[in-house]
Formats: C-alpha cells, sequence, structure tokens
C-alpha cells in the first residue's frame, strides 16, 4: 500500500487517516522531520493557516515540508492546507508563509462573514463517479482560489449563490488543493482520488 503521511500539527487528522485507510493507502501521523522519510504523500488538513503556519516553525517542519512539496511529493490539501500549498495568498495575516508548490493565488476566508459556513453538492472533475454523483462539500471559513497558473487544472466550482464559479478543487500535477472538508462527510471519493494520484506516481 502506499504511504501516506497526515501532517498533524492541527486539525482533523484523525478524520483524514481515517479516510485514507478506508482508500487504500496505509496512514501516519506526521510532526517530526524524519517522519517524512519514506512517505509516498503527504495530506494538509484544515484548521488555520496561521497558526499552522506558526507550529510549523517551532516544530522546525516548515523548510522540510516546503522542500519536500518542490522536490515532487504528492499533496493534497483541504481548506487550511490549500492556503499552506498557495504560491500567493490573498488577505493572509502580516508574516503569515506558506509551503507553496501550487501555481494558484487563493484568497483567505474568502467566503465573508454571510456565508462563514455552508455546505452545497459539486461534481468534481475526476472524482470516481463525477458527474453522476456530486460530492458534498463543507467549508469551514474557507479559502477560494482567486487565479490559477498555467499547468493548474480547475475540478470544481461553486455551483450557485453569491459566490457561483468561484474555484474550490484544483490540481496541479501530483498536487490536489480544496477548499472544503471531504473528511468530514463519510463520501472519500476525493480521498480516492489522491490515493490513485499517489499511486499512479510510482
Ligand atoms: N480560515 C482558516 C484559515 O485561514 C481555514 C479554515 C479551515 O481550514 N477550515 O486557515
Amino acid at each position: 500500500l502506499p504511504v501516506i503521511g497526515v501532517m498533524a500539527l492541527q486539525g482533523d487528522v484523525r478524520e483524514h487517516i481515517h479516510a485514507l485507510e478506508a482508500s487504500g493507502a496505509h496512514a501516519v501521523a506526521v510532526r517530526r522531520e524524519r517522519e517524512l522519510a519514506g512517505l509516498d504523500g503527504i495530506v494538509l488538513p484544515g484548521g488555520e493557516s496561521t497558526t499552522i503556519d506558526k507550529l510549523l516553525r517551532a516544530f522546525e517542519l516548515f523548510e522540510p515540508l516546503r522542500a519536500a512539496i518542490a522536490g515532487g511529493l504528492p499533496t493534497y490539501g483541504s481548506c487550511a492546507g490549500m492556503i499552506l500549498l498557495a504560491d500567493r495568498l490573498i488577505d493572509g495575516i502580516e508574516g503569515q508563509r506558506t509551503l507553496g508548490g501550487l501555481d494558484v493565488t487563493v484568497r483567505r476566508n474568502a467566503f465573508g462573514r454571510q456565508v462563514n459556513s455552508f455546505e452545497t453538492d459539486l461534481v468534481v472533475d475526476g472524482t470516481p463517479d463525477a458527474p453522476q454523483r456530486p460530492v458534498h462539500a463543507v467549508f469551514i471559513r474557507a479559502p477560494w482560489v482567486e487565479e490559477t497558473g498555467d499547468g493548474v487544472q480547475v475540478l470544481a466550482r461553486v455551483p450557485s449563490g453569491e459566490a457561483a464559479g468561484r474555484i474550490v478543487a484544483v490540481r496541479q500535477g501530483e498536487v490536489l488543493a480544496t477548499s472544503f472538508h471531504p473528511e468530514i462527510t463519510g463520501d472519500y471519493r476525493l480521498h480516492r482520488m489522491f490515493v490513485e494520484i499517489v499511486a499512479g506516481h510510482h
């Protein structure tokens, strides 16, 4: 089985581990640089990107993780994880850094106060059974992708409402990111898609 790490500094770590195990991978929590060794891929869970940024530095994981992603380690970032993957960030706090690896501009807390948190059904290109079976997407103070670079594939957009058309799932090579949290819905097709990306990488 492919071995996939879950960055375990904050957020839905156990849910991601469970989702990955249910999707044909062996999942391990990662808190230390040495735990990056031997991974076939890594998941960056949601949480609070500003806090995760500080914890990454405190755990001396920022630079090794940045280098691993830049070196081609397949990576899936959800919500705050999407923010961490962004090469360019709008509305970060002063001094906030990202790991980068995804040629996109991400807007943090993009959906604003009215719709801080919401749920919707989305067609996500590339998930098993798309487009017949949409993914139920849960957004919690979520970012969106404001701009994509040339090599970036848009997998999903908000279907309706004020934010209609906004990009909420993208892929660039072996890097996948979603604004929403598939680990909490019991529908693990996004995780399966990531495990397949990781497996195809061998
Ligand atoms: N708003 C959070 C941030 O800025 C992301 C929210 C989430 O991951 N659910 O990091």
